[in-house]
């Protein structure tokens, strides 16, 4: 079997502070004097009962994660750690999801929050090799007119070259709020030149999902799993070229499905969608990038079909055409290289 670590692939959906390793997380902690639950950092992911799991103790594991943040030093840890930890994984290209909000009072405000992240994304791109580029994603926990605020803010950094930004999204509980409430956000971000990349299609299903793609027009859905649940809306998604980033891990870790061999991935690559596998927060699920390979391979993924999800994340990507055809080729390489010579190169 071919070294999945050494698959090219691009990462595109993965949270800021879900990003952390456990061991930053612990010493960030124990600096500041600062407590964390015994379920953050026993390296034990958010393992309960099936009918335990869910939002809310998620979120409460994230919040607890997320006031350990509270320096420009951190935030740019966060960035650079993530970047290398994808370099190790085969990733080429990062986009990596953050709401600058919370960060905001300890560095000055939301801009300076937002010109560190941006500012640590191009110097690590330079360092690791691993293009990353940021998407600032609103939180269905505030007023939409937050997200506007911060839709007008992400433009401000909006490009093409490593560490800009190139999407706006809206993450947090899916259950929270009217999705037409976030279309003014997600015209302001495509005026200023964002891609619109949305959660949805996780928690909620097919009709939530129906919503997301009406009012906020995605380029990509942040899931868009339970597209799979109604043929003629995965069709639709399918046609109108939006790309799902797939997390199995995450998925199975907040209940959505039983175990992994329920998530359907089979369906969702049958169908001809663009799919690209993703870590979400690695941090708690204590599943990265490769992993999501891997639980494809389980499941019964040939090599090929590992290869062609590979190029399908990065199609989903918004790097650069020239970035594009140089991965894809390198996948291609990868396949092309015999199983054993690969594992003797290590
Ligand atoms: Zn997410």
């Amino acid at each position: 079997m071919r070294d999945l670590d050494k698959l090219p692939k691009v990462h595109l959906h993965l949270h800021f502070t879900g990003s952390m390793r456990v061991s930053t997380l612990r010493e960030m902690a124990e600096q500041q004097g600062i407590r964390l639950p015994a379920n953050l950092v026993d390296n034990v992911a958010l393992s309960v009962p099936a009918d335990q799991r869910g939002w809310f103790r998620f979120q409460r594991s994230y919040d607890a994660a997320r006031k350990v943040v509270s320096s420009e030093e951190a935030m740019r840890r966060i960035i650079r750690e993530a970047a290398e930890d994808d370099a190790q994984e085969g990733s080429r290209r990062l986009e990596i999801q953050v709401d600058p909000t919370s960060y905001a009072p300890f560095v000055g405000g939301l801009t300076p929050a937002l010109e560190i992240i941006v500012d640590e994304a191009r110097t690590t791109s330079r360092v690791t090799g691993v293009e990353v580029a940021v998407i600032v994603a609103a939180s269905r926990m505030k007023h939409p007119l937050d997200a506007r605020t911060l839709a007008r803010l992400a433009t401000t950094f909006a490009g093409d070259q490593p560490g800009d930004v190139i999407g706006f999204g809206l993450s947090n509980d899916e259950r929270r709020g009217n999705t037409s409430e976030w279309a003014g956000a997600f015209n302001i971000a495509r005026r200023g030149g964002l891609a619109a990349m949305p959660h949805g299609g996780e928690l909620l299903g097919p009709e939530h999902l129906r919503e997301v793609v009406a009012h906020l027009k995605p380029t990509r859905i942040g899931h868009g799993v339970r597209s799979a649940e109604d043929p003629d809306l995965l069709a639709r998604i399918v046609d109108a070229g939006i790309a799902l980033e797939v997390c199995p891990a995450s998925n199975v870790s907040l209940g959505v499905y039983p175990d992994e061999s329920a998530v359907p991935l089979q369906v969702l690559f049958e169908s001809g969608a663009q799919i690209a596998l993703a870590a979400d927060d690695p941090l708690l699920f204590l599943s990265r990038l490769t992993d999501q390979y891997r639980i494809a391979r389980d499941l019964g993924a040939t090599d090929r079909q590992l290869a062609d999800m590979a190029i399908s994340s990065i199609n989903s990507s918004l790097a650069s055409e020239h970035s594009k055809s140089k991965w894809r080729a390198e996948v291609r390489d990868w396949l092309a290289t015999d199983e054993y010579e690969q594992g003797n190169t290590d």
